[in-house]
């Protein structure tokens, strides 16, 4: 089927309208009109080869929310009308250990939204910024109708980033939790910690965000930046979640440690850093990654966010000013994540 789209041509041009194909509905396979649609960082890493991976023409977009048009013979967990969503994978083998532990994002044969290959190694997927997709319904979302939909789209990459870590380090109330980088993963972030019942920090280089901070529910505000603000911060995390997007010293995070403290990395510079060992030896510390979340825990989270009331904060954009929100983000100028309301493409 011939669908609608906008696409990056290669790593120097701006996005612009492309038509792409969408395989008919198989047996196991939703067929989605998608309403809404997150711009993440990592959309901006693959469009630019930061990450030295881009296949062109890329349809990025892996923050969607839609309504469900068509269903396939075998689907059970769905029906036309119903709403629905779609994170960064569109499938995997379910077979190995990573699969069968709900943990389908480190399958060694995934399958990301976007800029990658089916499991047939041939046919390239492509992202939600387009009007439609088709998926398998293992991979699909239930989404509540309580929730604006416009703000539950960056729950699929930016809030299951953020809630996984959280959960699975067992961040809770009497922690005091630093989160670095306050974007649309840090924001989300700030939200699941302070909901989970933990001290929060928000510790940032824009000290412009400092009462945004407050009100999606930092306690305390850290300008990073300034090296007397670093120094009265030494030795006082229990955990620190990283966003940042940009290469930085991960030593003078790890300096705010306390003793068995966790640095959890979650934003994806390109460039590797150096990490001093004693930075880590002295007070047992731990520096740790995560990658989104398996598709299991990904519905978890969308039903913590109904439950109590949690969307992102976001500015929803025609999709004809992405190249403008690109370079926004950029500039850590973003509140606090653009959503691309599709009908901007029909
Ligand atoms: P974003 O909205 O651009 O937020 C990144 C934030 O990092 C900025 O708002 C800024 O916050 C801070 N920052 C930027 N440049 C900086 C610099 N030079 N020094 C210090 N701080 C800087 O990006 P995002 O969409 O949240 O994504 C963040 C990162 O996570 C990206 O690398 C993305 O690819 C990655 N990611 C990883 C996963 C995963 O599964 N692990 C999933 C999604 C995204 P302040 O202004 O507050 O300092
Ligand atoms: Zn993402
Ligand atoms: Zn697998």
């Amino acid at each position: 089927m011939s669908t609608k789209a906008f696409a990056a041509f290669s790593a120097t041009e701006p996005l612009r309208d492309h038509t792409i194909t969408r395989r008919e509905p198989g047996a196991h396979d939703v067929e989605i009109e998608i309403l809404y649609c997150g711009v993440c960082h990592s959309d901006i890493h693959q469009v630019r080869n930061e990450w030295h991976n881009a296949m062109y023409p890329m349809v990025p977009g892996h923050e969607i929310v839609g309504r469900i048009t068509r269903v396939g013979a075998h689907v059970k967990k769905f029906k036309a009308g119903d709403l629905a969503g779609v994170g960064c994978l569109v499938d995997s083998c379910r077979e190995c250990d990573a699969c069968k532990k709900d943990l389908e994002q480190f399958c060694p044969t995934s399958v990301g939204t976007y800029n990658a290959k089916e499991r047939d190694g041939k046919t390239i997927t492509y992202g939600g910024y387009s009007t439609s997709i088709v998926v398998d319904e293992a991979f699909t979302l239930k989404v509540s109708d309580k929730l604006p939909l416009d703000a539950v789209a960056p729950l699929l990459c930016a809030g299951i980033t953020t809630y996984s870590p959280l959960r699975h380090w067992k961040v809770s109330k009497g922690q005091k939790v630093g989160i670095l980088g306050l974007g649309g993963l840090g924001h989300m972030g700030v939200k699941f910690a302070s909901s989970f019942g933990a001290e929060v920090t928000m510790l940032s280089h824009s000290a412009s965000k400092e009462a945004d901070a407050r009100r999606l529910g930092a306690h305390h505000f850290a300008l990073c930046s300034d090296p007397a603000v670093m120094k009265s911060l030494a030795g006082t995390f229990d955990f620190i979640l990283d966003t940042v997007s940009a290469p930085h010293d991960y030593n003078a995070y790890l300096g705010l440690l306390a003793v068995d403290g966790k640095m959890v990395c979650v934003g994806a510079p390109p460039e590797p850093a150096q990490v001093a060992a004693f930075n880590l030896i002295f007070g047992r510390k731990t520096l740790a990654g995560s990658l989104i979340g398996g598709i299991a825990e990904t519905q978890e989270m969308l039903d913590y966010c109904a439950e109590h009331s949690i969307v992102s904060d976001i500015e929803l954009i025609p999709i004809q000013q992405i190249n403008e929100a690109y370079d926004r983000i950029l500039k850590s100028d973003v509140k606090y994540r653009f959503v691309i309301d599709m009908q901007s493409l029909k």
